[in-house]
């Protein structure tokens, strides 16, 4: 690990009010793979978009089928050194924040709470019928009862918790509705073709502004919804240092970028503030 560049970190999380701004690089650790990502593959199918999702029934037979065996990869996932390392920021009270683009729970699983999840959750379901978010272990529940006899199997998983899957093996996948209005359910994650909501980059947008720095951990910063973060901190002079496995978008507005694994370089970070309490 290159020495300056690590010293300017630990140097900022020290002087805390630090907003994380969290991607899937920080997550290739737990298992949950990243596609642009050094360690990343092609992406083989094409990411599911809101349009498509609301368009056809049969989409959204093809979307929850692979969700299906999907969600066990990512219910089964655990949170690693890094996910960790930011809780154990928070609880120092050297965080303002986090955000994450990250969809798998892993920073709450870790024991941070003020979290952002800018692109929704595959832990809840919502209803386009009447708005009601529900746990998605009880979704999975009713798929499982309603496809007892459905054996399919993922041949690859995607970070989006979505399995790829032949035709043929859709068929008789079946797919269940709002058990309080029989509306359309759908994970409550914004997909392609879909904004953030507005209200929650406003948030996002509130908590930087407060920010002694903005480091970002584990994104390449390719997808706008996290990249304007960092141009914000920027234009108003907070501090930016990205952490990743390769070269980022962000790299041009940070006063330093370290190309390192996440769980060594933010297990270092704690041993250096807290060398008392270092995770492993
Ligand atoms: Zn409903």
């Amino acid at each position: 690990m290159n020495a300056w560049p690590f010293g300017v970190l630990v140097n900022l999380v020290a002087g805390g009010d630090v907003v994380i701004l969290s991607g899937a690089g920080l997550s290739t650790e737990s298992g949950i793979p990243d596609y642009r990502g050094p360690s990343g593959r092609a992406r083989r199918a094409e990411p599911m978009t809101y349009q498509t999702f609301v368009a056809t029934a049969a989409a959204r037979q093809r979307y929850w089928a692979r969700s299906h065996l999907g969600w066990r990869h990512v219910a089964r996932a655990r949170p690693n050194s890094g996910h960790r390392a930011v809780a154990e920021l928070e609880q120092a009270g050297l965080l303002a924040g986090t955000i994450t683009q990250n969809v798998d729970g892993l920073h709450q699983a870790a024991g941070a709470q003020q979290v952002i999840e800018l692109h929704g959750s595959l832990g809840r379901v919502l209803c386009l019928g009447c708005g009601e978010r529900t746990p998605r272990p009880l979704l999975d529940q009713r798929l499982r009862a309603a496809n007892s006899g459905w054996a399919a199997r993922a041949a690859e998983i995607t970070p989006d918790g979505d399995a790829v899957l032949a035709d043929d093996d859709l068929a008789g996948f079946r797919v269940v509705d709002c058990e309080s209005c029989g509306g359309v359910l759908k994970p409550d994650v914004v997909f392609f073709g879909e904004n953030v909501p507005r209200p929650r980059v406003e948030q996002s947008y509130r908590l930087v502004e407060r920010a002694g720095a903005l480091v970002v951990l584990g994104s390449s910063l390719t997808v706008m919804s996290g990249y304007r973060f960092v141009r914000h901190a920027s234009k108003l002079a907070i501090p930016v240092v990205i952490v990743n496995q390769g070269r980022t978008r962000g790299d041009p507005h940070a006063v330093a970028a370290i190309d390192a694994p996440l769980g060594a370089t933010l297990s270092a970070l704690i041993a250096r503030l807290r060398p008392e309490a270092a995770v492993s």
